[in-house]
């Protein structure tokens, strides 16, 4: 998702206390943020931030931390935050091929990754983020018993995605490939790609994936 430059977006973003300016100064130090020893979630590309900030404020519990690379979608995220106030969400602007620099070895408990870019280029498959690169970037930061949880309405990039999980040495936990007729959609909140998706009779496709430490 890349939105239309916002007017004003860089000052909002600087200006809002709901995000981290310096990312890489807290890596190992996240729960001094949150002021609590709770378990951290991440959503990365979490565009406008209707499924964190539904979490987070289900969960009081749970940290989580959106990430976004855009700006000007960062932004709408930090407008819901504005609102909602929530004390145990915190938002970055950065790029996920950054993720070892700002987290340390274990500090994260689950990683969600919804309706991400599909790079449909094989050239850029190393730029997927269910790309064998990327799950060796959340073997560096996730928990042992840590999980990756992946949403997509597209088909071709699930498929991709189940392949890399077990090229990468990972374990499905499950999958389905209709989430919302399935076992699995009790409690699932869903994102603005998938509200939009789902009514227009999409199927949306859902894995788990964990490794054996
Ligand atoms: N998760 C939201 C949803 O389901 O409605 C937004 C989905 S949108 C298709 C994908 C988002 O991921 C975009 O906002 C994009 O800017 C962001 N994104 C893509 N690659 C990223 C990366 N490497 N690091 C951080 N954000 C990324």
């Amino acid at each position: 998702m890349r939105l239309r430059n916002v007017k004003g977006s860089r000052e909002k973003i600087e200006g809002s206390a709901f995000v981290i300016q310096e990312p890489k100064e807290y890596r190992g130090k996240w729960n001094a943020v949150f002021k609590n020893d709770n378990p951290i979630h991440i959503e990365i590309g979490m565009g406008k931030g209707q499924f964190i900030s539904t979490l987070a404020s289900q969960n009081p519990d749970i940290n989580y931390i959106g990430i976004e690379k855009f700006s000007s979608v960062l932004v709408r995220a930090i407008e819901k935050q504005d609102e909602l106030q929530l004390p145990n969400l915190f938002l970055i602007r950065m790029d996920a091929e950054e993720l070892e620099e700002v987290f340390a070895e274990g500090e994260v408990t689950r990683i969600y990754l919804n309706f991400s870019d599909p790079w449909p280029k094989d050239r850029h498959a190393k730029r997927r983020l269910t790309s064998r690169q990327f799950f060796a970037r959340y073997d560096k930061v996730l928990k042992e018993d840590g999980r990756v949880i992946f949403k997509t309405d597209n088909r071709i990039l699930f498929d991709f995605s189940l392949e890399e999980v077990v090229e990468a040495g990972w374990i499905l936990e499950n999958h389905t490939f209709d989430l919302h007729n399935s076992e699995y959609v009790e409690g699932n909140v869903m994102t603005e790609y998938e509200e939009k998706f789902s009514s227009l009779g999409t199927p949306i496709n859902r894995l788990v994936a964990y490794r054996e430490k």
